[in-house]
């Protein structure tokens, strides 16, 4: 087939239809009045069975995986056809959104629905998944079922309890899993094409340009540093000016340098989030400030880079006012780029359906990033409103999901 032809299958009134679906699925929540879906929870297997009937309607055959991802199948032209696996997570934060994950997985059901309804058949089989946790909101389990299509799952991981003392084994159990056969769901990389993720953006970086939609480059690589400033405690009406070694006013210029070095390096961004100064009281100059720093870029190189230099400034800043400072990394993870050639495959795409192409990174994990451990992976951002996610707040235009959707429709009949 050709992209053309598939795109004209997706019905008129898209947006509305992926929107409904949405709606439906935001529906299904723990919460009264708040849309809170954790892992193999009772609103997990209800949203399971909403999204199979979807994908069942759509022609794929489904089943769900012990891992709790749910897998629906749509053959291809021959049964030795190589996979694309398409889809994103059902479960949220608490109190979250109804488009981070759900929207990944209502787009490319939408695309096999029309291939199904022309009678078409692709080189390729596909896979649409909905991954049972990504978030780690019950069990702080990120990643759960990518890791394990992905062959990098920690057995370990099943041993965990949640608040209520159950075991992560023990829900899967509970939703008729077999946890120990987790291994054997693990995909062989000659038998997968590549993953392909939709996903909200998480940030501003559209809406600012007026775009609907993105390709990412890259899931952003972090490191994360604690950072100790050993000052002198003393009295704040006796000491003068001039004799202090206020460990907090050193950490102050030391945040605003970490400021003014990301701003002006480029893709990349570096947060302080914590911070904690002893004694902690009105009338005492404070003696000593532990702070961390999480640096985030697309590029590894970029990243470690900046992390050295900004260590060094750290330590300049302390030695010129007296003080020590130690800057400790506790966090290391690469970057995952994204597909050279899935990344073309969606810029001509969006250019076919009179779109711009927009490159950016994403600054957030996805399942794309552990999907990378198995095969080519790429992603479409579309845009939401403000940049805002994790919130009820968390808001998306349906012109922009059939956007997605028929974009994501010319790349299937892109790929071979
Ligand atoms: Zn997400």
């Amino acid at each position: 087939m050709t992209g053309g032809e598939g795109a004209a299958a997706l019905p008129e009134r898209l947006g509305d239809v992926l929107m409904q679906r949405l709606d439906a699925l935001a529906a299904i929540s723990e919460d009264e009045g708040a849309l809170t879906r954790r892992f193999a929870t009772p609103e997990h297997r209800a949203a399971i069975e909403l999204i199979g009937a979807w994908m069942q309607a759509a022609g794929m055959a489904t089943h769900l995986d012990d891992a709790g991802t749910l897998v629906g199948r749509y053959e291809g032209e021959s049964p030795d056809a190589p996979t694309l696996i398409m889809g994103s997570h059902q479960d949220t934060v608490r109190n979250g959104g109804k488009y981070d994950g759900m929207l990944g997985i209502v787009v490319p059901i939408a695309c096999v629905q029309a291939l199904h309804d022309a009678g078409r058949r692709l080189p390729l089989a596909i896979e649409v998944v909905a991954f049972g946790d990504e978030e780690g909101t019950r069990f702080q389990t990120t990643l759960f079922g990518s890791k394990a299509l992905a062959g990098t799952f920690d057995m370990g991981v099943l041993a965990r309890r949640d608040d209520d003392g159950v075991t992560v084994e023990q829900a899967l159990r509970d939703l008729g899993l077999s946890p120990e056969r987790i291994p054997d769901i693990a995909r062989r990389p000659e038998d997968i094409r590549g993953f392909l993720e939709v996903h909200i953006e998480q940030g501003p970086v559209l809406e600012a340009e007026g775009l609907p939609l993105g390709i990412v480059t890259a899931i952003a690589g972090c490191s994360r540093l604690t950072v100790t400033v050993e000052g002198e405690a003393g009295h704040a009406g006796t000491v003068p000016m001039d004799r202090r070694r206020d460990a907090l006013a050193c950490a102050a210029e030391a945040i605003t340098t970490i400021e003014r070095h990301c701003r002006d390096a480029g893709d990349l961004v570096g947060t302080v989030g914590r911070l904690q100064a002893q004694p902690g009281a009105i009338n005492v100059i404070p003696g000593r400030v532990t702070f961390t720093i999480d640096l985030r870029a697309p590029d590894d190189a970029r990243r470690t880079t900046a992390r050295d230099e900004i260590t060094a400034k750290l330590n300049a800043i302390g030695n010129a006012r007296g003080l020590c400072v130690t800057v400790e990394p506790v966090y290391e993870i690469g970057a995952s780029r994204c597909d050279d050639g899935l990344q073309t495959a969606l810029a001509e795409a969006i250019t076919q359906e009179g779109g711009t192409p927009r490159h950016l990174f994403s600054g957030a994990g996805h399942d794309a990033m552990a999907m990378a451990d198995l095969c080519p992976t790429a992603m479409l951002f579309v845009r939401c409103a403000g940049g805002i996610s994790h919130n009820p707040r968390e808001s998306i235009m349906a012109e922009d999901a059939a956007m997605a959707a028929k974009v994501l429709l010319r790349t299937l009949g892109s790929l071979s």
